[in-house]
């Protein structure tokens, strides 16, 4: 099987230290955490300002393990793209999430959107879009209510992304950058690639009271993004000061703490969606 072939080489050795260890367990036990149920998925919602309303979502994936218990996807996302798992991981996360939009439109709330990570070893898979489109069927929902996240990193070679971005886009789905502001700030590729929406990094959002740079910054974005017509969303939005920055520069909408942790579905179900789209 899989993880026998793969994963033949990582053998333990006695010197290996705690970290090694852990990393070359959790390596291993990834293999098995798709057909164990150890994935699910959170959702945070994005909120416009002006409305006060949740205007999508962004799903965000979590691991389970039985012994570990709870691993950050900042831990094991790489070891996925490593090892090539995140490919049906990352197949996993979107049908997970179109079936989760199918129940809640069988529940009868009105279509909601989300936004799902995209990583780069996925978007440089050929058939891409193909693979998504036959998701989307499947479950019976719109392309209009998925969104993909993407990197700067991702766009680095244009000519190889366009074509992909084109199919997705074709289909309806939606293109945004994540992290916006932390890799390679062409801007270039917002135009050439008809990106739909940026998402300022949370590291500038942070900074945003006390750091002048900061506010520079974020005012240069939100400015760009406008004249261009392309939406822009602000991550992790943890204060009321910032909000009410956010807000003076003219940046509706908004994704943080201050509003909503990321939730299982349950709870998204019975603490917002039901108020606010029944
Ligand atoms: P990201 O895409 O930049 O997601 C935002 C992260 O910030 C999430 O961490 C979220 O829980 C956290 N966050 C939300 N609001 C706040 C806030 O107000 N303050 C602070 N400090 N943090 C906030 P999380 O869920 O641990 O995910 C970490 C990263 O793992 C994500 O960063 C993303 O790069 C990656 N990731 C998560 N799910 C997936 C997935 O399904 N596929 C892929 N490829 N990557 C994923
Ligand atoms: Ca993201
Ligand atoms: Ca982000
Ligand atoms: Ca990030």
């Amino acid at each position: 099987e899989a993880r026998d072939q793969k994963s033949s080489c990582m053998i333990y050795h006695p010197s290996m230290d705690e970290k090694a260890y852990r990393r070359l367990v959790l390596t291993n036990d990834l293999y098995r955490a798709i057909e164990n149920k150890e994935f699910h998925v959170l959702y945070q919602p994005q909120i416009d300002t002006r409305t006060g309303k949740i205007i999508a979502l962004e799903a965000l994936l979590r691991w389970d393990h039985p012994k570990k218990g709870r691993i950050s996807p900042a831990e094991f996302i790489p070891i996925a793209e490593e090892t090539g798992l995140i490919i049906s991981i990352g197949e996993w996360v979107i049908r997970k999430v179109c079936q989760q939009l199918r129940k809640w439109q069988d529940d009868g709330f009105a279509p909601m959107g989300v936004a799902v990570n995209l990583s780069t070893l996925q978007f440089y898979q050929e058939n891409l879009a193909e693979r998504v489109e036959g998701i989307l069927k499947e479950a019976g929902i719109s392309p209009f209510c998925l969104e993909l996240e993407i990197t700067e990193s991702m766009t680095i070679n244009i000519e190889q992304s366009r074509e992909a971005l084109l199919k997705l886009k074709k289909l309806g789905v939606s293109i945004s950058i994540d992290d916006f502001g932390t890799g390679y700030s062409s801007l270039q590729y917002l135009k050439q690639l008809a990106i739909d929406r940026i998402k300022i990094d949370q590291s500038f959002i942070r900074g945003l009271v006390h750091d002048q740079q900061d506010d520079v910054i974020v005012t240069t974005f939100i400015s760009i993004t406008q004249k261009m017509n392309i939406d822009v969303i602000a991550e992790g939005v943890e204060t009321i000061d910032q909000l009410s920055i956010l807000q003076q520069k003219q940046c509706h909408q908004v994704q943080g703490y201050l509003f909503s942790p990321p939730l299982t579905p349950e709870t998204l179900t019975q603490q917002y969606y039901e108020i606010q789209n029944k």
